[in-house]
């Protein structure tokens, strides 16, 4: 059975051991993710060219996700690696005490204005919420603090402002140079971290297009501000896919918060036909066992019922012990949630009027899929935009994505329930075109005589927004090899 839920996995040092990359092909990963707050660029050049080959020598394309380190407030360092920090203590933040010289009373931050964001009463969690502090006062541009929980907090840990407001800009001097490595390995998706409105992802792409670089925008929300209801519209609109990124946004909003902006947040990127991903800790105890928990289980199978395009592991593969045991386990629970008939079902614009015939064809034809019995949908493709649309209908129909440009197919990789099928003709009869269609997918295997496909394209090759024909056809005996 086809899942229909993507698994976009971490890429680390425990995925480069050797047989792990083709043993997670065969659990069936769709997309790796190159970590670029880990690694150097040689690293990352290396793992997406063994991607590249792989795909090519299995005939399974599995499509790139890089994903910049963006403006992650740290502290600096201690003069002995480490401190603890005792609940109730006092405890300082100094923009101007040396970056190595901190100990269990006070030390450096990287991060200019954070004296000025701040007020007394303000919190701060340090190491992903590990550590908490709530400001004193501020005196020359030391934070003076109150430890409220304590514990080892070790060198350039990461500081993040309870309720947002911490207003770094989204790309780093180091975004900009890792935009030149990732216009080389010819990424199918660069991820965005900390946006903190459309503006940082305009920016995103003009300096991307400026490297020669046309991938897919992901935005990863993750700050407080992200979420405000007109700020988080703008920053759907302005990319291609949205990241739930639990981590740094639970941290933010709290951890309680989190279940219900996750549904919101898939709901509206759905409505705004945009690809949604949910991420982090959703296999977490799988860095170190070769089972998920009961909860993990629920996370994943309920992240199918929100919606998700797209579920992400993270160190689980970058440098857990059971790399493809963690793919395994989210595939097993996603082909089950996926047979529960809610997940199959829509009414998403069915009250609505389209503008584009392009776009009336897809709505047409997943009415149709959801209404008659139809075994797929194959729908020709110049810019991915069809397969787009059909797939922010809900339903159990597969559609396969038929296109001869690699960077469309890659694309359509990260859309849920849509397959990519490279399809590269010089046929001008359309029956002779859906002949060929028919036989591709007899291939695949994923049609057999006496199916019934529904077909969607345009008059004409090579036009994007084209498409104005859906025919409906019976697979026969005869379709060619
Ligand atoms: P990260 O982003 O793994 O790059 O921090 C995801 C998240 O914050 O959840
Ligand atoms: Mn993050």
């Amino acid at each position: 059975m086809l899942r229909r839920t993507k698994i976009l996995a971490t890429l680390g040092p425990a995925t480069d051991k050797p047989g792990v990359l083709e043993g997670m092909f065969a659990a069936g990963v769709d997309f790796v993710r190159m970590n670029f707050s880990h690694g150097s660029a040689e690293d990352h050049i290396k793992r997406a060219n063994a991607v590249r080959e792989l795909s090519l020598k299995t005939g399974r394309l599995v499509g790139i996700l890089a994903d910049l380190q963006g403006p992650k407030i740290r502290i600096a360092r201690f003069k002995d690696t480490k401190v603890q920090l005792e609940e109730g203590q006092d405890f300082a933040l100094d923009i101007n005490l040396d970056p190595l010289a901190g100990d269990n009373t006070q030390v450096g931050i990287t991060y200019e204005p954070l004296a000025l964001e701040v007020r007394p009463g303000s919190r701060l969690l340090l190491d992903d919420g590990r550590i908490v502090l709530d400001v004193v006062n501020v005196e020359n541009m030391r934070v003076n603090c109150t430890v409220i929980v304590g514990g080892d907090l070790s060198n350039n840990k990461g500081i993040n402002l309870m309720g947002g407001g911490l207003s770094a800009a989204a790309l780093t001097e180091k975004d900009k140079e890792d935009i030149k490595t990732i216009a080389v390995m010819k990424c199918d998706y660069v991820a965005i971290s900390f946006p903190r409105c459309a503006e940082d992802l305009h920016e995103a792409r003009r300096l991307l297009v400026a490297a020669g670089c046309n991938a897919g925008i992901v935005s990863k929300v993750e700050r407080a501000e992200a979420i405000v209801p007109d700020v988080m519209d703008e920053i759907i609109l302005a990319s291609d896919a949205v990241m739930v990124a639990r981590g740094d946004l639970g941290v933010e909003i709290g951890d309680a918060n989190l279940p219900a902006v996750q549904k919101m947040l898939i709901k509206r990127t759905r409505e705004l036909n945009r690809v949604a991903i949910t991420a982090t800790q959703m296999m977490e105890s799988m860095i170190e066992n070769p089972i998920p928990t009961r909860a993990e289980v629920f996370d994943v199978a309920n992240a199918v019922y929100d919606g998700t395009d797209v579920i992400m592991l993270s160190a689980e593969t970058a440098s857990g012990k059971y790399p493809i045991k963690a793919i395994e386990a989210m595939h097993r629970v996603c082909i089950e949630a996926e047979k529960q008939p809610v997940v199959r079902v829509s009414t998403h614009r069915i009250d609505q009027q389209f503008d584009r015939v392009d776009e009336s064809i897809a709505m047409s034809a997943m009415y149709l899929a959801n209404h008659t019995k139809i075994n797929g949908i194959a729908a020709l493709t110049e810019s991915g935009s069809t397969p787009l649309w059909m797939s922010r209908i809900s339903s159990g129909i597969p559609i396969f994505a038929f296109s001869p440009h690699p960077e469309t197919l890659g694309r359509v990789t990260l859309f849920r329930g849509v397959f990519p099928v490279l399809f590269k003709h010089d046929l001008t009869d359309h029956a002779e075109v859906n002949r060929a269609i028919l036989a591709k997918l007899k291939m695949r295997k994923v049609a057999a005589e006496g199916d019934t496909f529904i077909i969607t394209q345009g008059d004409l090759e090579g036009i994007a927004g084209g498409t104005n024909a859906l025919k409906v056809i019976t697979v026969g005996p005869t379709e060619a090899k």
